[in-house]
């Protein structure tokens, strides 16, 4: 080869080069501006991947990562300027021991896991910011005692998901088998995921999206409902269908929170009863939520749903735990935000003291359980606040809903209110039937039973 040739091929090589970079950071700026184009159709889905068959080698790897996890966190939160150097390198960090620092290595903490726990004390700081210049008062960011998450990425990078052998492999920690990948249907687009630890076991939560008009939405079984949250029955539908799902503390939580009392602290004793309290409220939570789902799904059916807005705080300093043990809160800001049209009424306007016919204001007691009108209007007084918030979120007025009546429980609604709501046995479901008569549904055996035990 001649000079001439020689420096032909390194010249072009630089170009090359030249191009490969500036086309990546285009290339990068392009996938970011598409996936963000995308995701305007797409829908949000996260699903939890329990890790399965761990043996005992497994179990101190994982624990290794939340413990490095915590040091790396408290390590970049001393000295923030930290946050600015490559963190992805880091190879050890020093560990405040007592009155002093020790240094300790970070081996199975991955690249892309390390920038991720910087990335997230970054978000953590702007939020924090944003909260200060809107006048908010803000302290500063704590050190953890526990980190039970640990982002992933990037999927193919920092984990990715054998479907075939059911497994997961996460970078430098290794091959998880997996439980519960069947969830995740085959046109899903897989993005991060979340390690977490629970006192159950380790799961993975595995963010999806899928494309809006590939989910398909539920058999519609009426136009229009409206929902009226009580204290004693919990939900009221406009259509005369009573939800009631009172998740109480269990009597073992009672007794592992006074035992938790009696123990030393920071003995290993109360550790291990901290362990099994949380526990059991892993288990009251996991609970709630699917009392919550079983809810969501039978509300799917219907075109609109209305609710009132009202401030469930107060309740719970009027009424005590019942409020609170429901989650009445966490289930309205779900019918916020996954309902197709959900409609909510001002708080302010007055609904159980209504008559839906006539619109006349009646003194109510909380013991009066029926509503009687003057004009021949009677009915059970929630399911006459769920009509009157039905009809104040429809905006009609008084003389449009007078002709409208009471709307008919159909026998579709009823099979499907037994089929979705009695799957959890601790939720109740009863039909109040027009003449105000209660029949009990299917469920609630067990609530029963739990009752009784009380
Ligand atoms: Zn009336």
């Amino acid at each position: 080869m001649d000079e001439r040739a020689r420096v032909f091929n390194t010249m072009w090589y630089n170009v090359e080069v030249n191009a490969v970079l500036v086309s990546k950071a285009e290339r990068i700026k392009n996938t970011l501006r598409e996936t963000k184009e995308r995701r305007k159709t797409q829908r949000v889905f996260v699903y939890e991947l329990k890790l399965q068959n761990l043996s005992k080698r497994k179990v101190a790897l994982l624990e290794r990562a939340f413990l490095e996890a915590k040091w790396l966190y408290n390590w970049l939160l001393s000295d923030i300027e930290r946050l600015d150097t490559p963190v992805h390198k880091v190879k050890a960090v020093e560990v405040k021991v007592g009155d002093h620092y020790e240094q300790r290595e970070l081996t199975v903490l991955g690249s892309h896991i390390k920038r991720a726990i910087a990335d997230r004390i970054k978000h953590n700081l702007r939020a924090l910011g944003r909260l200060k210049r809107n006048g908010r008062k803000v302290g500063a960011l704590k050190h953890k005692s526990f980190v039970n998450s640990i982002p992933l990425k990037q999927y193919g990078m920092t984990y990715k998901l054998d479907f075939e052998r059911n497994n997961v492999r996460i970078q430098i920690l290794g091959v998880f088998r997996v439980l519960g990948l069947h969830q995740i249907p085959d046109d899903a687009e897989i993005a991060n995921a979340v390690l977490v630890r629970k006192p159950s076991g380790y799961y993975l939560h595995v963010t999806c999206y899928r494309s809006k008009d590939r989910c398909v939405s539920a058999d519609k079984i009426g136009d229009a409902v409206g929902v009226d949250f009580g204290v004693r029955s919990k939900l009221t539908l406009s259509n005369g269908i009573k939800i009631d799902f009172e998740l109480r503390e269990t009597l073992r939580l009672k007794r592992l929170q006074r035992k938790l009392s009696r123990k030393q602290i920071g003995s290993k004793n109360r550790e291990r009863v901290r362990f099994l309290l949380n526990k059991e409220y892993e288990k009251l939570e996991r609970r709630r939520r699917d009392a919550h789902n079983k809810v969501l799904a039978f509300l799917k059916h219907y075109g609109m749903v209305v609710f009132q807005d009202d401030c469930v705080k107060g309740w719970s300093s009027l009424f005590g735990g019942a409020v609170h043990s429901s989650g009445i809160g966490g289930l309205k800001s779900r019918l916020r935000h996954s309902l197709e049209t959900p409609i909510s009424v001002e708080r302010m306007e007055t609904t159980t003291r209504e008559c839906f016919a006539c619109g006349l204001r009646h003194d109510l007691s909380l013991s009066d359980r029926v509503i009687v009108c003057e004009c021949g209007w009677e009915c059970d007084r929630d399911v006459n606040a769920a009509l009157v918030i039905l009809r104040k979120g429809l905006g009609l007025s008084r003389n449009q809903a007078v002709g409208v009546g009471r709307p008919e429980l159909t026998p579709l609604e009823r099979a499907t209110a037994a089929r979705i709501l009695g799957s959890n046995p601790y939720i109740r479901v009863s039909f109040i039937d027009e003449g105000g008569s209660l029949s009990q549904a299917t469920g609630g055996d067990h609530n029963r039973a739990f009752c009784m035990r009380r």
